[in-house]
């Protein structure tokens, strides 16, 4: 379809953090998705994309708040002032009885720009508490932790996509683009066709490992490990690149320390990649003239999460493949904005323009722009895991406010938070839809969505996007910034929110600027102008800065930093009674928590429900046919779902989507173990066990 023929509105998708550019065209009532061609999706767009005009007119959308007048009694809609007064109140008796922090906030990393910094700045000059993260702690935080102390600045990608079809070799280390993101792979595609080689390691064969020249089909959890052993043939064999590393670097003398321990037959052993491919993938990318090394969720979602990164990082800095075109260490953002998300304060210890809550010069900053005392921001909070740790308890968060998340379904160990959830004095969901954890709540705001309200989006390579304003939302409805501002009125601090997203950036431009993620040089106008602006953009670099690193690393001695790092395997090995490894992961048709894609005719009908990905010589030895109702146990609970034959899987894994409820959900089954750092949780590896269920799946045959 031509959507310019069709008079469509020029926005972005609202799942993930390729932000694909599309338009959204009038069909009568409804609204039709019409391909565009964007800088990064070149026309590209997944399933998810096409579909997604759908979201707007959902016949379960929420129209009306939801308040729960009694602890036995049913959600039931409220008027807008009854809902915000019940709030109002609540807050204001949990914080006089407990204390400012015992109220929590939890955001999401498909807000807005606008959202992410409205929301940091209303829990911590609104509500005054310390205790703000948000769902991106589950994403790339291993890898932001990472970037910040190897190169000094954390932004996904520190290059353009179109630097990715001149790199010679790409090592993309736990991603899966072919089914995450479908329209990521035409790079991957011009790269080959370019004589571009692509190495994958994955404990799966998925997709996009199908369609890469060597695959490292490595033990879940041994990603150090390989990295470290692919350090260890590139020093051998003179691979590395000496100049670049004394001139931009430091501390490379530990880790070539540090690495001479693995060698090729014990890597094999660690990771069970043959030492042949060990020694084939460090030539290739140590010979490459331009080499890149990509993460995803696979080494990050890890206890040693940080670890695993920075083995990938001293491998790309060992290489000297970094600070040139096509080449460099970059992260796949998964959500949408998962990255403009934390810049701007969503993040349990940062501020707006990635300033840090433990800096008196940037505490200062900060609340100069927000007009008040430096003394009364709260210091840095609980990250997630810690944060829920303490829910309903003594001492603990007794009222928490969630915005665009649905941790019920994504958090880790999910039967005992809704556990938790359940002795809170204040549970408050903002949502579209009666999502698992809005169904929870006391209070549920119904609030506006993508393509009816205006904002920005940071992409995955640190693009600054504009969605527009595409239509009016429903009777009833309001937007996120507005819920903020009633019930910051209510609160008597109304002077700290504004109802305008354009009045929002300008602020969080002046507020960013100077810092490390700086958007002060960016402008609604700009954007659109320029297809997206990359931070960071001030006065300085009015065009944004596209590449990072030609010069100078973001660190104050501008060289890139080494770390050793020791490979030690994840928190849960298999054993006896759970002899399996279980990973959890995305597939293409459905995003997130499904709180979304599940309300998607389409979607649904392609994958409607859970299953677990067995390889067929694993089944047939627990005797599970394809198809088989199966019990899927962990020491966290058990989720009940359908075996799927795989020969992509190892012997020794499952699978599991982590998009569904119910008793499908895989996070009743995933382990709270996470990164002493980043506290990102160990989501990619728990010690499972198979069970063949019977056909009401309530009852299990116990087979080992
Ligand atoms: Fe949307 Fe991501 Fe699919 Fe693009 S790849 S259409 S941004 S879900």
């Amino acid at each position: 379809m031509n959507a310019d023929a069709q008079g469509g509105v020029e926005t972005h998708c609202p799942y993930c953090a390729l932000q694909c550019g599309m338009t959204l065209v009038p069909r009568g009532d409804s609204f039709e998705v019409a391909a565009r061609n964007f800088p990064t999706n070149k026309g590209g767009l997944c399933r998810k994309g096409w579909t997604a005009a759908a979201l707007l007119r959902a016949p379960d959308r929420l129209t009306t708040p939801l308040l729960r007048r009694g602890p036995d009694q049913a959600l039931s809609p409220a008027s807008w002032e009854e809902a915000v007064d019940y709030v109002a109140t609540s807050l204001r008796s949990i914080q006089r009885g407990y204390g400012p922090n015992a109220v929590g906030v939890y955001g999401g990393g498909g807000l807005t720009n606008e959202k992410a910094y409205a929301l940091g700045k209303f829990a911590r000059a609104v509500l005054r508490t310390k205790n703000i993260d948000y769902n991106g702690r589950f994403c790339m935080a291993s890898a932001a932790v990472a970037n910040q102390r190897v190169f000094g600045i954390d932004r996904g990608l520190p290059f353009p996509l179109s630097d990715i079809p001149g790199a010679d070799v790409i090592l993309l280390a736990g991603g899966n683009p072919a089914e995450t993101m479908p329209p990521l792979m035409q790079y991957f595609e011009a790269q080959r066709a370019a004589g571009g080689k692509l190495i994958v390691a994955d404990p799966r064969r998925t997709p996009t490992a199908e369609s890469c020249q060597l695959h490292l089909q490595l033990t879940p959890g041994s990603d150090g490990a390989l990295a470290n052993g692919l350090l260890h043939i590139a020093i051998r064999e003179k691979l590395i690149d000496e100049a670049f590393i004394a001139a931009r670097t430091v501390g490379f003398a530990a880790v070539q320390k540090s690495v001479a321990s693995y060698w090729p037959d014990r890597v094999e052993r660690i990771t069970g990649v043959p030492a042949a491919s060990l020694i084939q993938a460090a030539r290739l990318l140590g010979k490459a003239k331009n080499a890149m090394i990509i993460s995803a969720r696979g080494p990050e979602q890890q206890t040693r999460g940080v670890d695993n990164v920075i083995a990938l990082t001293n491998l790309v800095l060992a290489l000297g493949q970094v600070g040139k075109p096509s080449s460099g260490y970059g992260c796949l953002t998964g959500q949408g904005n998962g990255q403009g998300g934390r810049e701007h304060g969503l993040k349990a210890d940062q501020l707006p323009g990635y300033r840090k809550l433990s800096s008196t010069a940037d505490r200062a900053h900060v609340a100069a722009v927000w007009g008040m005392d430096p003394d009364d921001l709260p210091p840095p909070g609980l990250p997630t895991m810690e944060l829920f740790e303490t829910l309903g308890q003594r001492g603990g968060v007794r009222g928490l406010w969630v915005m665009g998340a649905n941790p019920v379904v994504s958090a880790p160990d999910a039967k005992s938070l809704e556990a938790r959830m359940a002795k809170l004095d204040l549970l408050v969901v903002c949502d579209l839809f009666l999502s698992e954890t809005a169904a929870l709540a006391d209070v549920v705001f119904p609030v506006t969505q993508w393509a009816e309200e205006e904002g920005t989006t940071t992409n995955l390579e640190g693009r600054v996007l504009y969605r527009r304003l595409a239509l009016a939302p429903p009777l009833g409805v309001r937007s996120d910034l507005e819920v903020m501002h009633l019930v910051a009125t209510a609160l008597g601090r109304e002077q700290y929110t504004s109802v305008e997203p354009r009045a929002v950036f300008d602020e969080l431009g002046r507020a960013s600027a100077g810092g490390k993620a700086d958007y002060s040089g960016i402008t609604y106008a700009k954007i659109q102008a320029e297809e997206g602006v990359f931070w960071p953009c001030d006065a300085a670099h009015p065009g944004g800065t596209p590449r990072l690193f030609a010069e100078r690393f973001a660190t104050p001695d501008g060289r890139a930093r080494f770390f050793p790092v020791e490979y030690r395997g994840p928190a849960e090995q298999p054993d006896e009674q759970y002899p399996l490894y279980l990973t959890t992961g995305r597939i293409m048709g459905q995003y997130q928590s499904g709180a979304q894609t599940r309300r998607v005719e389409e979607l649904n009908a392609a994958e409607p429900v859970a299953f677990v990905e067995v390889h067929p010589d694993t089944a047939a030895g627990l005797r599970i046919q394809d198809g088989a109702l199966v019990h899927v146990e962990t020491r966290r609970g058990r989720a009940t779902c359908k075996a799927r034959y795989s020969r992509a899987i190892r012997f020794d894994t499952l699978f599991m989507p982590f998009h569904y409820a119910g008793r499908g959900r895989a996070n009743t089954l995933t382990t709270t173990a996470v990164d002493p750092v980043s506290k990102i949780p160990e989501f990619k590896i728990s010690a499972a066990r198979l069970l063949l269920a019977n056909e009401d799946g309530r009852d299990a045959t116990t087979l080992k």
